[in-house]
């Protein structure tokens, strides 16, 4: 990266500089285009854990140029959702950011994402259909103005940063395959990479929102990799339909009742009730105490299952 923007900084080992406007960005991401640089872009909410910087530290391994963007971005979140309590810590994220090889943060106020307001945005990017309308898009859940939000940032990034590649968790399994599609029918010069779930030495998926929880929920939250755990090796010995059952029990002995635990095909999100010769996810959401948890796990097919 040869930005004089950050040629005193070439490879932080310490916090990465924020940029706030998208000129600054354009311009920084433009020298290092001009130079040749490959461009690696890991789009965040900040309060980063290793999670996030497991995609940083992809993008650094891969990429010329790493931008990590932080922004809570309201028009994903719906009205009586987190968004004035989600957690934030920016000096901390642009140590850890640059620690683990970003080369600059875009940490925009929502004004410069959204400067007409958030009552007066005309355009949207929207992915319609299954896609966004099931799981986390059932309307009597986030729905899908949730994907809604979550394309047209994304989107708007995307142009903004004119990424080689653009990183992602599969942690958010259904957001994962909102963006490939987006990406696919839009056309957008990008690869996407969808990097493995994150977890904390007793399972329990990384998430900027456990910080939500108290020791007691934090316990209890670990039954959802567990039950997912259960549900691949019960699937894959008896079905999918024990699978489900015997993780729905799992979470029912610590009290949790799901929002959703399903099988879906994990391109289409098509539902699934057998395990044949394609990929299925099984999702879960819950509400665990004070925080909205999801979770997933991703059942390959094998040739026990294609015999079957
Ligand atoms: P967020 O800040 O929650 O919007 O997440 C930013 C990116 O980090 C998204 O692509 C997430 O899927 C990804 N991510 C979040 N949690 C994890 C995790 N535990 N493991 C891997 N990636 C994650």
């Amino acid at each position: 990266m040869n930005s004089n923007l950050l040629a005193d900084n070439p490879r932080p080992t310490v916090a990465a500089p924020a940029l706030r406007t998208k000129a600054e960005l354009r311009a920084a991401v433009a020298e290092a285009k001009r130079a040749g640089e490959t461009v690696g872009f890991v789009p965040t909410m900040g309060y980063l854990h290793d999670g996030h910087l497991s995609l940083i530290r992809a993008a650094r391994a891969e990429c010329d140029l790493v931008v990590m963007s932080l922004f809570v971005n309201p028009t994903q979140f719906g009205a009586s959702a987190d968004l004035d309590r989600y957690p934030r810590d920016e000096e901390r994220d642009l140590r850890l950011a640059g620690e683990a090889g970003a080369d600059l943060v875009f940490a925009p106020a929502v004004e410069e994402i959204y400067p007409n307001g958030l009552k007066d945005i005309a355009t949207y990017v929207e992915v319609t259909g299954q896609l966004t309308g099931v799981l986390d898009g059932d309307p009597s859940r986030r729905g899908p103005e949730h994907f809604r939000g979550v394309t047209t940032v994304v989107a708007k990034l995307f142009n903004l940063v004119g990424p080689d590649v653009a990183y992602f968790g599969q942690k958010d399994a259904q957001q994962a395959v909102v963006i490939r599609r987006m990406v696919r029918d839009l056309d957008f010069p990008v690869r996407i990479e969808v990097l493995p779930t994150v977890r904390e030495p007793d399972g329990l998926a990384m998430s900027s929102r456990n910080a939500y929880l108290g020791p007691e929920d934090r316990q209890r939250a670990t039954a959802l990799n567990r039950a997912l755990a259960t549900a691949e090796r019960r699937a894959r010995e008896g079905g999918l339909g024990i699978g489900l059952e015997s993780a729905r029990r799992e979470l029912a002995a610590v009290g949790i009742e799901p929002e959703y635990l399903e099988a879906r095909d994990a391109e289409t999100l098509e539902p699934v009730h057998a395990l044949e010769d394609r990929p299925v996810l099984v999702l879960v959401a819950a509400q665990v105490g004070p925080a909205r948890l999801i979770d997933n796990v991703l059942i390959r097919p094998t040739k026990a299952n294609l015999q079957s």
